[in-house]
């Protein structure tokens, strides 16, 4: 074990954590109410396993093949794999098989392959769909008007359990425009919440802006470089 490495991101923890309780008590939100999910991709398993070491137990992966890598490396570790990357058709039954959450779903073909192809022993698989809010700025996640019709089809699948919406805006510079694209989601998840559906989860902000994120709502941040440095290049 490398003690200097551990207590480095040991450190990280404690600095992404004392911003999130920090932008919970200036936004007003209850303490404790944000999530916080490591990413960990294109980081090494050591990392992961510092950060684990240190607490952490929601992980976040991008790329099927390195998260099952790890998820075997891991294999008897208390820890909730979390798919956060973009789904492809010909990945949805790995998916299906190795994650607990899925981030970005964008179409109800993805949504039928992986209710099919869900393992029933491991319950349903938590979902949420991601919206694109930056226009032509994003192509990720599906146009805000699509959201309605896309989470009726999910509601169907009893092996899918949808949890609310995420997105990854484009890049902005100052604290009023990284708040903008959080405050669309969060009006957008008002206005599709039902009783029967309440949509709690906002899978929203990272680690250059998490505050804004925070101060819309976000219930679950997606956390990588301020916790692990920098990315190892894809
Ligand atoms: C990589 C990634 C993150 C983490 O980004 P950081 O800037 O490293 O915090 C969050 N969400 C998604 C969907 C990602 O792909």
């Amino acid at each position: 074990m490398n003690t200097d490495h551990d207590s480095q991101i040991a450190t990280c923890i404690e600095q992404v954590r004392a911003r999130i309780q920090a932008a919970e008590q200036r936004f007003g939100r209850e303490p404790g109410s944000v999530r916080l999910l490591a990413v960990s991709k294109r980081q090494p398993l050591s990392k992961l396993m510092a950060a684990h070491a240190a607490g952490l137990r929601a992980f976040g992966e991008s790329y099927v093949q390195e998260g099952v890598e790890k998820q075997q490396a891991a294999a008897g570790h208390d820890i909730e794999w979390h798919f956060i990357g973009r789904v492809q058709s010909n990945k949805t039954r790995q998916i299906a098989e190795h994650f607990d959450w899925v981030h970005g779903l964008t179409s109800a073909d993805h949504a039928r392959r992986l209710a099919a192809q869900r393992p029933s022993e491991r319950g349903p698989v938590h979902v949420c769909v991601q919206v694109n809010l930056s226009g032509e700025a994003s192509k990720a996640g599906i146009e805000p008007e699509q959201a309605a019709d896309l989470i009726a089809e999910i509601e169907d699948f009893e092996s899918l359990r949808l949890e609310g919406l995420m997105t990854l805006p484009a890049p902005a510079e100052d604290f009023a425009a990284q708040r903008r694209p959080f405050a669309a989601l969060r009006a957008l998840r008002d206005q599709l919440a039902r009783e029967h559906r309440p949509l709690p989860t906002l899978s929203m902000g990272m680690s250059r802006d998490l505050e804004a994120a925070i101060a819309e709502g976000a219930t679950m941040v997606r956390v990588g470089t301020a916790l692990f440095g920098e990315r190892a290049p894809v």
